[in-house]
């Protein structure tokens, strides 16, 4: 749609030409951006010539850069992956591969793949909708957000924490995302996910991935049902009754066009539960 409050455009190539007056907002595939009118923006700031490499793996993990685009995060080939081997407790090695999980959640999108060609990552988690399945990724990863402010400053925060409510985030003002940085341990990790929405290719009404890490920990991240992203967080595989508790005192269910909080908090308890046995969770 023509965004009438809009003046002009700029497009930086480094971060120098970045930041510059009130109004501006970044731009990055655009594909949330124009489709409502942006009262209060005069100026858009088109991230998308910085150059940023979208996929860097390191030691430390995987760095997914802010314009990132859904489709390249979700087609990255084994050889780009590049992880390190992960050693098992009996000695043996294999090497991991989160890319499934990257697919499942390219797929949580309302948006078809035409969509995924331009939509970023960074986007999607600045955005801030419940249904964000970049932020249930992210999220699920114990990925944290590289933030750079105009002062030439950068802090960092778990994406679970810098999602805040429907379309709120931690961001301030002139601030954006630079990247999203994935921990190894996470890639390495085994995970499971579960979705739902009212009909086939509807909006997700709750979104659950169960995550076991090589030294036990089991993260179950709750999304699209809840305002924010929500995590219940074990040392080892919790029993049922502990899962379900933790679950049940999620006070952030709520309710739109896409479930009630009710179904969406069963469901939730239900994918859980499921999740849980098939991680190795005693049945
Ligand atoms: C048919 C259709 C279906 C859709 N389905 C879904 C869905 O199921 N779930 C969902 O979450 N969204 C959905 N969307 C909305 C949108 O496409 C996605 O959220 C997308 O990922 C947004 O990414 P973008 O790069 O296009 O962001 P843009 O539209 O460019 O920007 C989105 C917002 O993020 C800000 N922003 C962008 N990049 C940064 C950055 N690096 N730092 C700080 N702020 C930034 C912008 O200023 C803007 O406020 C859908 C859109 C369409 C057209």
């Amino acid at each position: 749609m023509d965004l009438i409050d809009v003046r002009g455009m700029r497009v930086p190539t480094s971060r120098d030409e970045l930041f510059d007056t009130a109004g501006e907002r970044p731009l990055a595939g655009g594909t949330w951006i124009y489709s409502v009118r942006q009262s209060g923006t005069t100026h858009l700031v088109d991230l998308t010539a910085l150059g940023w490499p979208p996929i860097t793996t390191t030691a430390d993990g995987l760095a997914i850069a802010a314009t990132c685009t859904v489709a390249e995060l979700s087609l990255l080939t084994p050889a780009e992956l590049r992880t390190d081997p992960v050693r098992a407790g009996n000695g043996s090695e294999h090497f991991a591969d989160p890319r499934a999980l990257f697919w499942q959640c390219a797929n949580s999108f309302l948006a078809s793949f035409k969509v995924w060609n331009i939509a970023t990552v960074g986007g999607n988690i600045a955005l801030a909708l419940p249904a964000g399945p970049m932020t249930s990724l992210a999220a699920s990863l114990d990925a944290v957000a590289v933030i750079w402010a105009a002062d030439g400053s950068e802090r960092r925060m778990p994406v679970a924490e810098f999602v805040t409510g429907v379309l709120t985030t931690d961001l301030r003002d002139g601030e954006i995302v630079r990247e999203i940085l994935v921990p190894a341990s996470s890639l390495a990790a085994s995970t499971g996910f579960r979705r739902i929405a009212l009909n086939a290719l509807g909006r997700t009404g709750t979104l659950v991935i169960a995550r076991v890490d090589e030294s036990g920990e089991t993260v179950f991240t709750v999304t699209g049902g809840t305002s924010h992203p929500e995590q219940a967080r074990f040392e080892r595989m919790p029993t049922a009754a502990a899962l379900e508790e933790r679950l049940r005192a999620i006070d952030s269910w709520y309710t739109d066009a896409h479930g009630a909080a009710d179904w969406r908090e069963a469901m939730t308890v239900r994918f859980a539960e499921q999740l849980r046995v098939e991680l190795g969770g005693a049945a």
